[in-house]
Order: structure tokens, then sequence, then C-alpha cells
């Protein structure tokens, strides 16, 4: 049997439910915030990942799908959005067309990791971008921003979010050395990945999922001890303005996300409910991004969250299910569903779903259709009730049934009467 490649998943429509509540949710919210949709392609040139991202994260050094085309050109599936949307925003010359730069995108990504519960080869992130604006405030309308997603999912109670700084281009480096020092002293214990990490890019080890790796981090040096006045500032009153956000946080100094771009702002959106997988979605700022890709000195921020994992956690909080026709055409032969079509045709034009048998059934087993698809009314077209020019409804909750003129507004005033 052919299956579907490892780590690539279907989603069927009786999970399309969460998935349509999940987009609508965070459409309407994004746009009220004043975030515009944007939609940028799968494929990217590889070399905008390795700049954008940087060549010693996990992203860059094994998790993505690289590829020579026809054309020898060397070419990625995109693994996230943010080094993309720069792209574009860089591109189109954005900044000289709009005066407020904000974006979101919904989309698949690409990563090849070990797949398991939560971690696929292809998910999907919901993306957030502002460009343009460095200010606490606006650090805390981003979060406050994926907050209100998780109130409107209801999934609040299963997310925590949790918030550092990892410092500017002034104290970074000074804790960098901080760090190294401490972690070089306990190199033999660090696993395989964090000793490579350890010179190329030590910050990474606050952030590893080895059990003894995260003992050692839990007793590093934190950077909030070494911030400069600048970025303690700013952090304090970012943490200001999230309070008076009315958003719930926690301070954590061990996030310090995997992509090189971030600078100052960094948060997770975490949950216990998952298992080994604690990220819901992620962010932060990136002041340095856009420039570096070649654009204009323009700052950033953004927040990712992966829909495969909120999607689970709706799961837990609630139970939604597709919608059901509301009529069910049961017709005994090709006259009656002459007599009957043109008025199915015109309610569904008015969006009401209507099914129709096709085949030829006794109106009997038609009934019994109509009910497993969980019909509101059946609608019957028979001998009787084509020599009258009528059908006959029938209530399939109160089993009520009665004679009716076939016409659109009888069948609008049902659908009225019973919503
Ligand atoms: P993790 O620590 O779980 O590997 P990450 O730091 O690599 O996450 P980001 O690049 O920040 O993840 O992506 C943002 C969000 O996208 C994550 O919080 C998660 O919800 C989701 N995500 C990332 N990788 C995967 C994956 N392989 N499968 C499903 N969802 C994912
Ligand atoms: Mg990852």
């Amino acid at each position: 049997m052919l299956k579907a490649v490892r780590g690539f998943k279907d989603v069927l429509p009786e999970d399309m439910p969460y998935w349509h509540l999940l987009g609508e949710e965070a459409r309407s919210l994004f746009e009220s915030y004043g975030y515009r949709e944007i939609r940028i392609p799968v494929l990217e040139k590889l070399e905008l990942f390795q700049r954008g991202i940087g060549s010693t994260t996990d992203i860059v050094e094994k998790e993505m799908y690289v590829f020579e085309d026809k054309g020898g050109e060397l070419l990625a599936l995109r693994p996230e959005a943010t080094a993309c949307i720069a792209r574009a925003f860089i591109e189109h010359r954005l900044d000289l067309k709009h005066t407020t730069n904000k974006y979101y995108f919904f989309g698949p990504m690409f990563r090849h990791e070990r797949p398991q519960a939560g971690r696929l080869r292809q998910f999907h992130q919901l993306n957030v971008e502002a460009f343009g604006v460095r200010s606490p405030s606006m650090d805390a309308e981003v979060m406050a921003m994926l907050y209100t997603l998780a109130r409107k999912l209801h999934i609040e109670d299963a997310v925590s979010l949790e918030i550092n700084h990892i410092g500017c281009a002034k104290c970074r480096p000074i804790y960098r050395e901080i760090l190294i020092n401490y972690l070089a002293g306990q190199k033999d214990k660090l696993c395989k990945d964090c000793k490579r990490r350890l010179e190329r890019n030590p910050l990474r080890i606050l952030d590893c999922k080895n059990e003894t790796c995260k003992e050692i981090a839990l007793n590093a040096p934190r950077i909030m001890d070494h911030l400069c006045d600048e970025c303690r500032r700013y952090f304090e009153e970012t943490l200001d303005f999230l309070s008076v956000c009315d958003v719930p946080f926690v301070i954590n100094p061990l996030i310090v996300r995997g992509l090189d771009y971030y600078t100052g702002t960094v948060f997770e959106l975490t949950t216990t409910e998952l298992g080994a997988q604690n990220a819901v979605a992620a962010g932060g700022r990136y002041d340095n991004l856009i420039e570096e890709l070649g654009g204009p000195s323009v700052p950033g921020i953004g927040f990712a969250v992966g829909a495969e994992r909120t999607v689970a956690l709706m799961r837990k909080r609630m139970k939604l299910e597709e919608k059901k026709p509301t009529f069910f055409f049961a017709v005994l032969d090709a006259e009656a569903k002459r007599f009957i079509i043109p008025v199915v045709l015109s309610l569904r034009e008015k969006k009401i779903r209507c099914e129709m048998e096709h085949e030829e059934k006794s109106l009997k087993s038609q009934m019994r259709k109509a009910n497993k698809l969980g019909a509101k009314y059946t609608v019957m077209v028979g001998e009787d009730e084509l020599k009258k020019g009528k059908v006959t409804v029938r209530n399939m909750k109160d089993k009520n049934q009665f004679e009716m003129e076939p016409s659109v507004e009888n069948f609008l005033r049902l659908v009225e009467e019973n919503p």
C-alpha cells in the first residue's frame, strides 16, 4: 500500500473544525491589531536561510530540505517564515510603501527532524511579523496578541507565557564569555551537540533537551545579571507594559531561541500537556535581521504559532464537529429529482447545506441515510407528493411530519424557525 511520506500528515475533514476556528480567530484578531496577510513561496534560495537563521543553528545545520533544481540552483523548502517575510519586505521595498508594516502568514513549514508525537516534517505555523518599531510597549502588545489568541481558543489555562531578554551587541558578547567560562568547566558532561556548540553558539546550550545539559543550564550564570543598563530598562518596561495589558507571564532565563536573528526580547508559549514537546509558540525581537539580509536598518518583532500543537490543545478543551446537512432530499425517481433539483440548488446558493440522493434507493433506506448524516429535516418527494406538487418534510428530531409547497421561501422559513 502506498502511504504518505514519514513525518508528513493528512489533515482529514473531521479535524477541520479545529483548523478553521484557529484560522478564523487568528485572522480576525491579527487584523484588529492592524496586521495584513502576506503569502510567501514554499521554496527559497538556500542562502536566505543560511544568512537569515544562522549557519550554526539546528535548523540550518541538520533540519533543512535542501536540493539542487534542474538549473543547478541550491534551494530549500522553507523551515520557518520570518526570513522569507523579511526577504519579501526588502524585495518589495515595503518600508517605503506603507506607514505601518505588520504582516501575518499561515502555511506549512518543512524540517527534516525525527518524527514523533508533536514533531512532524511538514507542520504548519501562524506567523506574525511587525517591522519598523522598537519599543517595550510594542513588544508587550505582540505578546498580548499571542496570549489573547490562546484565550480566544480557550487554551489559555493550558499555556504559560515565558519571557526573557538576551541582550544586545554590547552586553551579549560579555555574557557569552562568562557563559563559555562556566560551561568549559563542565565540558565532559555536555552532550555531543553541546560540545560543538560551546565555541560556536554557547547560548544554544541553555536550550538543549538533553537531561544532563538541562541540569548544567539550570545552574549557569544568567543573562539577566549581565544586561547593560539600556537592556535592563527595556526589559523592565516591557514587563511593566505586559502587566498593563493584563497578560500573565513568567521570566525564564533559559529561553534563548534556536535562531540566530533574535535580539533583546524573546518569549515562548509553553505547555505541560503535550509530553516532550512543550513549545506551542515562540518569538522575539530581531533588530538586525533586515539589515543583515541586505535591507534597510529596520527593527522587527514577531512570533510563530505551531498549528498542530495548538490544535492538539484545543482538542483537549473542546469538542467541535463538522456541520451537518440541514435538508436531506429523499427522491423516488428521476422525475422527483427533476421536480426538486432547482430548489436544492437555490438553497445551496443561500449557503444552506443540502444533500440529495442520486442513486436509486427505497425511500426507507434514504431515510436511514438522512439519519446517519444527522440531517435536520428529510424532505420526501414520492409518488403522492409529485401528484400534488408538494413535499413531505420530516423533522428528524421530534419526528413531526407535514406537507408543504416546495418553495425556497418555505424552506428558508424552516431554517429560520429552527436555526
Ligand atoms: P522545538 O523546540 O519544539 O524544536 P523550535 O524552537 O524549533 O521548537 P520554532 O522554530 O520556534 O520551534 O517554531 C515555532 C513553533 O512551531 C514551535 O513552538 C512549535 O509549536 C512549532 N514547531 C516547530 N517545529 C515543529 C515540528 N517539527 N513539528 C510540529 N511543530 C513544530
Ligand atoms: Mg526545533
